[in-house]
């Protein structure tokens, strides 16, 4: 009965487990958190690709960029002024970056929306 390619048991099991940035938002691991508010948390990521590298994540769970909606129109202003305040704090007047991944063939691994803030160095263009 369980059998095939679709079993709704671990179907439902996969849909109930909380990713590691909801873990985060919980405090159940820990990170290194530069800004939180009601909407969205900042911390740096475990493994920088840049002597900035800071992830911006809404509360909210969103999966990827693909479940975005017309009403998380405010959540995305909020989020981008935050990522202005944090470059700024951290001195990237010369310039930074904002990158999302969504998929897995945009390089996505965490399955909760999240916008990494890169700067301190020069970045390179195309992306890998
Ligand atoms: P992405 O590949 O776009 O989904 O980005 C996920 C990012 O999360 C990667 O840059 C990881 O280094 C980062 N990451 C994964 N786990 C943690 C963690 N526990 N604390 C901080 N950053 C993490």
């Amino acid at each position: 009965m369980l059998g095939g390619h679709f079993n709704p048991l671990i179907f439902t099991k996969a849909m109930s487990e909380k990713t590691i940035f909801k873990r985060i938002i919980d405090k159940e691991i820990p990170a290194k958190i530069v800004f939180e508010d009601d909407l969205c948390l900042a911390f740096e990521d475990a493994h920088p690709q840049a002597p900035v590298h800071i992830l911006v994540i809404p509360k909210k769970e969103i999966a990827s960029t693909d479940q975005l909606t017309q009403e998380d129109g405010p959540l995305l202003g909020h989020i981008y002024s935050v990522i202005r305040k944090i470059a700024a704090e951290k001195n990237l007047g010369g310039g930074y970056r904002v990158v999302t991944n969504c998929g897995p063939d945009g390089g996505q691994t965490v399955f909760h929306l999240h916008f990494h803030l890169l700067g301190g160095r020069r970045l390179n263009w195309p992306p890998g």
